[in-house]
């Protein structure tokens, strides 16, 4: 059987609202685009609609995949900001077979130059150096540019002083960069080392889905950790756990209400509540600062 018909005859086997869990790389917009269906509740979802609240399923509270222009769209006041490192690519360090070709396809198809964005802007007026992370550029994963990227974000704003706020979205690190890859675990840590001793706090918020390097390192250093509903947190996926302890796991294991109850996230708060939660953590840490100075 060729691949298109084995993928069809698995999905039948699924239940109606969990048949888009085969294509877990592939964004669920672009499914949601096909079928004009929530993947979560099955229910018909207008795109016009589904913009205008956030991108969040309005029967359900299913939090669709969005990539950073559309999270700035939503966090920085005007939805202005000013964006920096920009225009980095990567020299395929290893000169691994086809992966030049692979990143421009990339480009081309999410219309993002890389799967980070760095920033500066205001939320509720308050200014901060806000990095993004799109899913959809090559699984989010953490090559060399995204680690160079987001270390220079956190280094400005050690160097300015200023609040940083990182979105996560990641399926790990970059098998193509192979060593060079997992080095930006090192490197951004050291980073947010540097940060903590400026005293200016690092919020990391972790989306659906934050797993291997990037959990290992960055996602899991923040001075407090949020998340949105229902994303999938963690290093090595279920299935994989499942199938290397030979054991069932708990119901909701590796998303995100379950790592609160946990203590791993601080708080689940849905998109549209996420600016006022951060105004307000800016505000509560510099009125420390503020008392301690
Ligand atoms: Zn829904």
């Amino acid at each position: 059987m060729a691949r298109p018909q084995i993928e069809t005859f698995f999905r039948k086997l699924l239940p109606k609202g969990k048949r888009n869990l085969l294509y877990g790389t592939v964004d669920d917009r672009v499914f949601l685009q096909k079928e004009h269906r929530c993947p979560a509740c099955s229910k018909p979802v207008e795109n016009d609609k589904l913009k205008d609240n956030a991108f969040v399923c309005y029967h359900c509270n299913h939090h669709f995949r969005i990539s950073a222009p559309e999270r700035l769209r939503l966090l920085a006041d005007n939805g202005e900001y000013q964006e920096f490192s920009a225009g980095l690519s990567t020299l395929n360090p290893l000169d691994f077979p086809e992966y030049e070709e692979r990143y421009a396809a990339a480009r081309e198809k999410s219309g993002l130059d890389e799967a980070v964005k760095t920033v500066v802007c205001k939320m509720k007026g308050r200014e901060a150096v806000v990095i993004v992370m799109s899913f959809q550029f090559m699984g989010g994963s953490m090559g060399s540019v995204v680690g160079e990227k987001i270390t220079r974000a956190i280094l400005l704003a050690a160097q300015r002083g200023l609040p940083c706020v990182l979105f996560t979205a990641s399926g790990g690190a970059r098998m193509q960069e192979g060593i060079f890859s997992l080095m930006q675990m090192a490197k951004t840590s050291h980073a947010i080392a540097l940060l903590e001793r400026t005293g200016m706090p690092l919020f990391v918020v972790l989306t659906d889905p934050t797993t291997g390097g990037v959990t290992a390192s960055f996602a899991m250093l923040g001075d407090v950790t949020l998340a949105e509903p229902e994303a999938l947190i963690g290093f090595a996926g279920p299935r994989v756990i499942e199938g290397t302890i030979k054991q069932k796991l708990p119901e909701g294991f590796q998303r995100s209400e379950f790592l609160q109850q946990k203590g791993f996230v601080d708080r689940v708060v849905d998109r549209k509540a996420m600016k006022d939660m951060l105004a307000f953590l800016i505000d509560a840490h510099l009125t420390v600062q503020g008392a301690k100075k």
